[in-house]
């Protein structure tokens, strides 16, 4: 594995690798790498010839007061699992290289970036959506691959891989989960030992929530305040919000159908979870 931390490097890496016609896989992450991250990796070595991921914790992306600066970091660990993994090359640009000047330039995905997580980190989805052009602008053809851990921000980037003609296959691969059901994150670092034992009250929210869907309720209101009173019951827990959505729109429907995903989001102290799960509808 090459640790590469030029722009123009990587270009030079992938043009090879296209004149060869041989297939790039791309995982982006901020790093602090667990077995989330290497579950996208795993599956991006096995479909491609030659595999990128990169490590850039995004200014862009965190809001003011949010932890970008005590984000977690551990690039020695990260670069023994990328390597492990099968990862060829890993990308870890500074921010003056990706940043060289105040930026004029943002891509939004509106509708869908406003919703849910865009609501309660204004701005987020543009710094995610501007850096994941970026990256693909850097990196080139390729096929990405994202986690479902992040479902709001997999189908933004889908609908602008399909708005902006990116050369670009977008592939989301499924949560993984520690033993208890709570979501694999590079922020469960935070979380104190009593409050790591209320995080998994997510899961049971959205597990409840999908059974009760399972037993024929297809009012998502119905839905949603079920999943908001078993949050609610966790005392280390204040609900963000919870919601029973479309799958494409992430918009609550009148009445749930097809492909649906249930949504929570809730502080355990002073960290910020998120999670979902959803299922489809045939009938
Ligand atoms: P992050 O480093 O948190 O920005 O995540 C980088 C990529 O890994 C994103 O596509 C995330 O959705 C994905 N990811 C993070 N946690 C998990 C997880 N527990 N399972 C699967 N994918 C994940």
């Amino acid at each position: 594995m090459r640790l590469i931390s030029s722009i123009e490097a990587v270009r030079r890496e992938t043009l090879l690798m296209a004149l060869e016609h041989k297939q790039v896989g791309f995982v982006p992450t901020m790093g602090s790498l667990h077995d989330g991250h290497g579950s996208l990796i795993e599956r991006a070595v096995k479909d491609n010839h030659f595999v990128i991921a990169s490590i850039f914790v995004n200014p862009l992306q965190f809001g003011d007061g949010e932890d970008l600066d005590s984000y977690p970091r551990s690039i020695e660990k990260d670069k023994q699992i990328a390597e492990k993994a099968g990862v060829d090359v890993l990308f870890v640009p500074e921010v003056e290289a990706m940043y060289p000047s105040e930026i004029a330039t943002k891509v939004v995905v509106s509708k869908l970036s406003q919703l849910w997580e865009g609501a309660s980190r204004e701005g987020h989805f543009d710094g995610v959506a501007t850096v994941v052009t970026k990256l693909f602008a850097i990196v080139g053809p390729c096929t990405a691959y994202f986690g479902e851990k992040d479902f709001q921000q997999l189908q933004i980037i889908r609908q602008m891989v399909v708005d902006l003609n990116l050369p670009v296959e977008v592939v989301g691969a499924p949560t993984v989960r520690e033993a208890d059901g709570l979501a694999m994150s590079s922020r469960n670092v935070y979380l104190s030992p009593e409050e790591r034992l209320a995080a998994p009250i997510l899961r049971v929210a959205l597990d409840e929530g999908l059974n009760l869907v399972r037993r024929g309720e297809r009012d998502a209101l119905v839905v949603m305040a079920l999943m908001k009173k078993i949050v609610e019951s966790e005392p280390l827990a204040v609900l963000d919000y919870v919601a029973a959505v479309n799958a494409k729109s992430l918009e609550i429907p009148e009445i749930l159908h097809a492909e649906i995903r249930l949504l929570a989001a809730a502080y355990i102290g002073k960290t910020r979870l998120l999670d979902n799960d959803g299922l489809t509808l045939t009938e």
